[in-house]
C-alpha cells in the first residue's frame, strides 16, 4: 500500500512503538501508586511531558495529557463557557473540524451565541470579518484551526490571537495538523490553549495533549481522582503518553523534510494533468497536504479505484468517513457541490518515501483517464 492519507492518521513510527512497548508489559505500574512500579511509570510520564512541552515551546506543567484533540477541544469550550458565563460569544471559522463545529452547536443550544468567520477563496481567514465580529467584554473564546486538515491552509494564528486578545477573549488553536509537522511555539504565537493528537504524529491512537497557558483559566472536563493536577482525572495512559513523548522528541530533534516529496507529487500531477486545480496555492500551506480538483472525475469512484490499486487517500475530510457529503471547507471557499465531488486529498508524512511518489502519480493518472471515459456529468452528489 502507498499511504497518502496522513491527515486522517499516520503510521506509527517504529521508534515510538519501541519506546512504548515496555509500558504495555513489564512497566505496568499506575503512575499514582507510591511503590517502585508506580514511581517508574510516573517518571516516564513526566519525562514525556517535558518532551511534549519542548516540542511546542511550553513548560511541562502547561501540558495536560488527554485522549486526543477531540477531548482537548471539548474541554476548552466547556471550560470557557464555565469560566465566563456572562460572556455569551464564541467565535470560530467557517472551515473548522467537526470537533469544533459540534462544540459550537452545543454552545448555541445551551444559550450562547456563535459567530462563524468566513474565509477567502484561498481558504485564509477574513481578518476584517474577525475584527468586526469581536465584541469586547462579550467574547469568551476564539477557537480556530491553525492548519486545515482538508486543504493544509495555515492561518495567521499569531495575528488572530493578538486581535482576539484586544477584545479580552481567550484563544484556542486546533493545532492537530501543525504539531510535529511545522515549528510551533505557543508563547510566541500567543495562544492560551492548544490541542493536538498523537496519532497525527506517528503514535498509536488514543493519546493527545492540551496546552493550557500558565496565565489562562481552566475548568476540567473530566473530574474524579484528580490526576493531571486536578485538570484531567482518570488513570493515565502511560504507554500512550510515553509514545507521545517519543514522537515529540523525534519531531523536534530530527524534523522531516517532507516538502520536496509534496512538491514532486504536485508537479508530476500537474505535468500529466494540467487541467487539475490545486486548492489554496496562494495561501501558506502545510508541506504535507494537497487538495486537488480533478475536473470530470467522481472522487468517490476515484477513491475506490485507487484503493483497488493499493493507494490510500481520501475525498473531503476523512476524519469522519468516506462520506459523499461535499466538504464544508470547499463550500466555505466558494466551490459548489460538483467541484467538491471531484476533489481528492493527498497527505504525506515523515514516513512517506520518494519512491512512492512517481508510483502513486502513475496510478492516479491512470485512474483519472479510466474514470473520465465513464463520467456522467448529469450525476451530481448533493448535500444530505
Ligand atoms: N482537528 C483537526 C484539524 C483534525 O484533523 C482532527 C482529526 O482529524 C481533529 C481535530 C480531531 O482529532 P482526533 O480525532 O484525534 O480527536
Amino acid at each position: 500500500m502507498i499511504y497518502l492519507d496522513a491527515n486522517a492518521t499516520t503510521p506509527p513510527d517504529p521508534a515510538v512503538i519501541e519506546a512504548m512497548l515496555p509500558f504495555l508489559s513489564q512497566h505496568y505500574g499506575n503512575a499514582s501508586s507510591s511503590h517502585a512500579a508506580g514511581r517508574f511509570a510516573r517518571r516516564a510520564m513526566e519525562r514525556a511531558r517535558g518532551q511534549v512541552a519542548a516540542l511546542i515551546g511550553a513548560e511541562a506543567p502547561e501540558i495536560i495529557f488527554t485522549s486526543g484533540a477531540t477531548e482537548s477541544i471539548n474541554a476548552i469550550h466547556l471550560s470557557a463557557r464555565h469560566t465566563w458565563p456572562d460572556r455569551p460569544l464564541l467565535i470560530i471559522s467557517a472551515t473548522e473540524h467537526p470537533a469544533t463545529l459540534e462544540c459550537a452547536a452545543r454552545w448555541q443550544a445551551q444559550g450562547g451565541q456563535v459567530k462563524s468567520i468566513p474565509v477567502h477563496s484561498n481558504g485564509l481567514l477574513d481578518m476584517e470579518a474577525l475584527q468586526a465580529a469581536l465584541v469586547p467584554g462579550q467574547t469568551a473564546l476564539v477557537s480556530m484551526l491553525w492548519a486545515n486538515n482538508e486543504t493544509g491552509v495555515i492561518q495567521p494564528m499569531a495575528e488572530i490571537a493578538a486581535l482576539a486578545h484586544t477584545a479580552g477573549a481567550l484563544v484556542h488553536a486546533d493545532a492537530v495538523q501543525m504539531v510535529g509537522k511545522m515549528p510551533v511555539d505557543v508563547h510566541s504565537v500567543g495562544v492560551d490553549y492548544l490541542s493536538f493528537s498523537g496519532h497525527k504524529m506517528h503514535t498509536p491512537k488514543g493519546i493527545g495533549a492540551l496546552f493550557v497557558s500558565h496565565h489562562a483559566p481552566f475548568q476540567p472536563l473530566i473530574i474524579g481522582g484528580g490526576q493531571e493536577r486536578e485538570r484531567r482525572s482518570g488513570t493515565e495512559n502511560v504507554p500512550g503518553i510515553v509514545a507521545l513523548g517519543k514522537a515529540a522528541e523525534l519531531a523536534l530533534n530530527s524534523p522531516a523534510n517532507i516538502r520536496p516529496l509534496h512538491d514532486l507529487l504536485e508537479q508530476q500531477l500537474l505535468a500529466a494533468l494540467p487541467e487539475v486545480e490545486i486548492h489554496s496555492q496562494s495561501a501558506p500551506r502545510l508541506p504535507t497536504t494537497s487538495s486537488i480538483h480533478f475536473p470530470g472525475v467522481d472522487a468517490a469512484a476515484l477513491l475506490i479505484r485507487l484503493d483497488q490499486k493499493g493507494i490510500a487517500c481520501s475525498g473531503g475530510s476523512a476524519c469522519h468517513t468516506a462520506s459523499l457529503h461535499p466538504s464544508h471547507v470547499l463550500e466555505a471557499m466558494g466551490y459548489d457541490a460538483r467541484h467538491a465531488a471531484s476533489t481528492l486529498r493527498l497527505s504525506l508524512s515523515r514516513l512517506s518515501t520518494e519512491a512512492e511518489i512517481p508510483q502513486a502519480v502513475q496510478e492516479i493518472i491512470a485512474a483519472v483517464h479510466h474514470l473520465r471515459a465513464q463520467w456522467d456529468p448529469s450525476v451530481v452528489v448533493t448535500m444530505a
